[in-house]
């Protein structure tokens, strides 16, 4: 089965982490949002992007989900001290990524092409994707005004009030090259576990699959796209999300996660405990548990899904 999965970072990459342990590489392309990327310290920096690879290539921090495992922080540690911005943390190893990464990007090469070399280099074998080559930047509409997506989230902790959200850069971007082949390809489209707001509609947006009526499909067949659930009880695993709903005056559960997207899905992932209000999802419907807390519970889920994708053909 030929799987393209949609992805931010940490619930994202946990997903495509099933997935690479349980297809063979070259069936398997990870399409992940750049809507967080940004620029710091005159460093090009892809949050999403890394956590999927560090993740996939068995280097990211088990315990925060994102940066590096055995990560040191000696740069951070002279920058603070000297006074610099020390509220975005990047450690020793991960600031040698961004370094390299902006080497290339000012030496003319595509953020597309540099992911791939990376990919190599970290013997990743799935296809691995920005979105785009070309900036898009998720800003937070909020009470406090408009907020830079790594400003909301991490400096300011997503305290402010959301009222709503763009994608600056959109019009001038297009879909990085490889994602209309792979989609094209592609047996079914998997949307992980991801923030809907910041991370997966960045990527939709992109696309042009903004509506029913919007949506445009390039192929001659529409493979199956299935979504997991973000939410569980009601409550994002992590981050925002939740909050997000809530504060856009859409009660967080199951149901707006298939309402967001519901000119798209085919079928929806949901946690056993939702089970109560799944039975008004009106779209086939997977129930198990979606939390992915060790690496065995990621392959099993990825497991479960293609099976359930399976079910749908
Ligand atoms: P970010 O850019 O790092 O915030 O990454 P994502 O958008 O990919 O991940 C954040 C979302 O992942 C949150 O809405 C979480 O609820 C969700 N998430 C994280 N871990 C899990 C998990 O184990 N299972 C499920 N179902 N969702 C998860």
């Amino acid at each position: 089965m030929k799987l393209v999965a949609l992805a931010g970072g940490v619930g994202g990459a946990k997903m495509a982490y099933g997935f690479a342990q349980t297809l063979p590489p070259h069936q398997l392309t990870i399409i992940v949002n750049t809507g967080d990327d940004f620029e710091h310290f005159g460093l090009y920096i892809c949050p999403d992007l890394d956590t999927v690879c560090y993740t996939l290539a068995g280097l990211a921090n088990p315990i925060t989900g994102w940066g590096r495992a055995n990560e040191t922080w000696q740069a951070m540690q002279n920058i603070k001290r000297l006074g610099g911005p020390d509220w975005f943390k990047l450690g020793d190893q991960d600031l040698g990524t961004h370094l390299e990464r902006t080497r290339r990007l000012k030496q003319g090469d595509r953020l597309s092409e540099i992911t791939r070399d990376f990919c190599r280099a970290w013997g990743i074998g799935p296809t691995v994707l920005p979105m785009s080559d070309q900036p898009v930047r998720t800003i937070v509409e909020t009470d406090q005004g408009d907020l830079p997506f790594q400003e909301y989230f991490v400096q300011r902790r997503c305290e402010p009030r959301v009222r709503g959200f763009r994608f600056e850069g959109l019009d001038q971007a297009s879909p990085a090259p490889g994602t209309q082949e792979a989609l094209e390809a592609a047996d079914a489209i998997v949307i992980c576990p991801s923030n809907p707001w910041v991370s997966i509609d960045p990527i939709l947006h992109l696309f042009g699959w903004r509506s029913r009526e919007e949506t445009p499909w390039f192929g001659p067949r529409r493979p199956p796209i299935v979504a997991v659930s973000p939410l569980i009880a009601g409550q994002a695993v992590k981050g925002p999300a939740a909050k997000m709903f809530a504060e856009l005056g859409i009660e967080p559960s199951v149901l707006a996660i298939v309402d967001h997207y519901r000119w798209l899905l085919n079928g929806i992932v949901v946690d056993s405990s939702d089970s109560e209000i799944a039975k008004q999802i009106k779209i086939p419907t997977l129930l198990t548990d979606i939390l992915m807390q060790s690496a065995a519970d990621r392959i099993r889920l990825a497991r479960e899904i293609m099976e359930f994708i399976e079910s749908l053909s």
